[in-house]
Parts: structure tokens; C-alpha cells; sequence
């Protein structure tokens, strides 16, 4: 648009009578970025009997206006790669000179599990990162890692997004989990986030806790925080594919609109799937599992999911759908173990 000169002028002499708050510089752990720059840095997890530490990455993008302090938490399960590739790639794609407010993204936030490459638990105590915050100061590995992350990235946020994918059994169609609980504020931001987010199916979560102290789970950390927060599924079964990775930039970049820190990007989605109801169907057995069907299938209540077999291959258990619904993700190598998930369905109501 081309303003008249005497508007123009106009607008320049309201803003110099109301000059725009200033950006400051902002720190994570020994890592500062100035207003409009980009800073990397680790965050160290110390060494304690039993472990050798860990550490986490992390990048600074700080606009060069005041606005929304934006986490961004990827690798949390050690084999969720596509998060951690698109965020390098968002990094240095957002230009900071015209950020309002601040972006913190977290590359790998579990280390063990990343090196180890192991799904669901950290080969250095057994625990699932995503079960185990606010973390303990003084607890195991996992815990510690979760301690770091609530407070020098969580604590920072005004909001937060916990990308995860598919483990590397996974197979997953995408979605997103909003959380209901807690403050109705922080829910109604929290959904306004997901449509934002942008992918077409969410799943309506009502079973998280409200205790802050007991948060358990890396978004209900900021939610238990008053903070809106999502937790989001692209990709899996450890595939590196561009149409997931195009998931994730395509959110952040909606996310961003939508919090005002700049003035492109998509628009939400208009008319999501909301799934208000949705099981993790778990094994009754140890043993091997065979899919009957694959993501993204609807499948009535009673319908084969798949069979967990013996290790000679008689079978032991027929997995079925426990309600009509859409097979968010379901197992796609062979190892099953008691107790564990063989699949999620998602339905309407
Ligand atoms: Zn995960």
C-alpha cells in the first residue's frame, strides 16, 4: 500500500510520540543473542555417579521487536527425527531483523536416547523423558534433563510447542494433542494454537494433570505453568521425509502469525477433526506383532488392528478397535512387549 505523503507523516510523528518498547538482548544458560540476531548454544547436564551428563542443544532466534517467547522443544524421544531436522531448517530460514518476540528451539532434547537410538526410554536410566517432568535437580538422567529444560526453556516461554513424530516403530498420520485441562484461558490459547498449528486431526486431551509439581509431560509443564502449550505428531517409523518436515514448518510458521511475531505465514485450519475420544491399545503379550492396517485407516469397533504372535509365530492375541475411529499410529516393526502400545485410534465422539 502507498500512503498519501501528509499520512505518512502523520503515522511517522504518532510513532515518534509513542516510540515502540525496545527489544532487549535474551539469554539461555551462558548464551545471549542481541534484538535481531541469532545465538547457538548447549545447555550441560552435569555428570552424576551412574552417568556421564548430557547436554542440549539449543538456538536463539531474537527478533528484533518485543513479542512472544516461543519454545520449541524437538527430539524428546531419541528417534523422532523429524522435528530435529526441520527446526536446523526453520532456524536458517527465520529472519531475525523482522521477528517480534523471540524463538528458543531445542534440537535434541534427549541426547541418550538420540545417540543410543533407542525408542520410548533413555538407554542411560530406563525413563521416558516425556513422563518424568518438572525433573529433579538430583534425580537420574532423564529427570535432570527435564529439570534443565523446565527451567531455562520452559520457565523462559510464553509458549510452548513439544514436537515429537512416530518412535521409530511408529507409523503415524499427523496430528496434534490439545490440552483441555487446568486454566480455561491457557486451554482456549492452547487450542487456538493447534488450529494455528494447522494439522487437520487433534486430539481433544482431558487426562492431563493439574498439579505443576507433578506436571509429567513436557507441554503440561507449561500449561501447569500458565503457559499455552501443544503438543504436536509429524512423521515417523525414524523416516526423514520432506512432506513431515514440510508439516512442522508449515505450523511454525502459522504458529508465528498467529502470536504476532510476523505478519506471513498460513492461515489456521478451517475444519479440524476434533477427536474427543482416543485409546492406546496396548499388548496383553510379549512377542511379535503384525499390523492389519495401516495409518490413517478407519476401522469399525471390533475390527482386526493387527495379531501379536509367539516367537515361533502361533498367535497369542487378536489386537481389535475398541470404538469406531481413525488409526492415528499403529506399530510397524515386530517387537512387542507386554504392556506396551501397539496402536492409538482416535474417534469423534
Ligand atoms: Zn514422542
Amino acid at each position: 500500500m502507498i500512503f498519501p505523503r501528509c499520512i505518512l507523516a502523520a503515522l511517522l510523528s504518532a510513532l515518534a510520540t509513542f516510540p515502540a518498547a525496545a527489544q532487549s538482548a535474551f539469554s539461555v544458560g551462558d548464551v545471549s543473542a542481541a534484538p535481531g540476531s541469532v545465538a547457538l548454544g548447549t545447555l550441560q547436564v552435569a555428570a552424576r555417579s551412574g552417568d556421564s551428563g548430557s547436554s542440549v542443544p539449543f538456538s536463539i532466534v531474537n527478533g528484533s521487536a518485543p513479542g512472544p517467547v516461543l519454545a520449541l522443544i524437538a527430539g524428546t524421544h531419541g528417534m523422532e527425527y523429524v522435528p530435529i531436522v526441520a527446526l536446523q531448517r526453520l532456524r536458517d530460514a527465520i529472519d531475525p531483523k523482522t521477528l517480534r518476540g523471540t524463538l528458543i528451539m531445542v534440537h535434541v532434547a534427549n541426547m541418550p536416547s538420540f545417540l543410543g537410538r533407542t525408542i520410548y526410554y533413555s538407554p542411560a536410566d530406563g525413563k521416558n523423558l516425556n513422563r518424568v517432568y518438572p525433573g529433579k535437580a538430583d534425580g537420574t538422567l532423564s529427570e535432570r534433563i527435564a529439570d534443565v529444560i523446565t527451567r531455562e526453556v520452559i520457565a523462559r516461554a510464553t509458549h510452548v510447542v513439544d514436537l515429537h513424530c512416530g518412535d521409530g516403530n511408529e507409523s503415524l498420520r499427523p496430528y496434534s494433542y490439545w490440552i483441555t485441562t487446568g486454566d480455561p484461558k491457557v486451554a482456549d490459547a492452547g487450542r487456538a494454537m493447534a488450529l494455528a498449528f494447522g494439522l487437520d486431526h487433534i486430539v481433544v486431551d482431558r487426562e492431563r494433570p493439574v498439579d505443576p509439581g507433578a506436571s509429567i509431560y513436557t507441554s503440561n509443564t507449561a500449561v501447569t505453568r500458565g503457559k499455552p502449550a501443544l503438543t504436536t505428531e509429524t512423521g515417523g517409523m525414524a523416516v526423514v521425509d520432506e512432506p513431515s518436515i514440510a508439516l512442522v514448518k508449515k505450523g511454525v510458521e502459522g504458529l508465528m502469525r498467529h502470536l504476532g511475531m510476523r505478519d506471513e505465514g498460513p492461515g489456521p485450519v478451517t475444519a479440524p477433526v476434533m477427536l474427543e475420544r482416543n485409546e492406546v491399545i496396548r499388548a496383553g503379550f510379549t512377542g511379535m506383532f503384525y499390523a492389519e492396517v495401516e495409518r490413517g485407516h478407519t476401522v469399525a469397533k471390533g475390527g482386526r488392528i493387527g495379531r501379536i504372535t509367539d516367537f515361533h509365530g502361533r498367535t497369542l492375541q487378536e489386537i481389535v478397535a475398541p470404538f469406531d475411529g481413525e488409526v492415528l499410529y499403529v506399530v510397524g516393526t515386530p517387537p512387542m512387549t507386554k504392556g506396551e502400545p501397539v496402536a492409538m485410534v482416535g474417534g469423534k465422539s
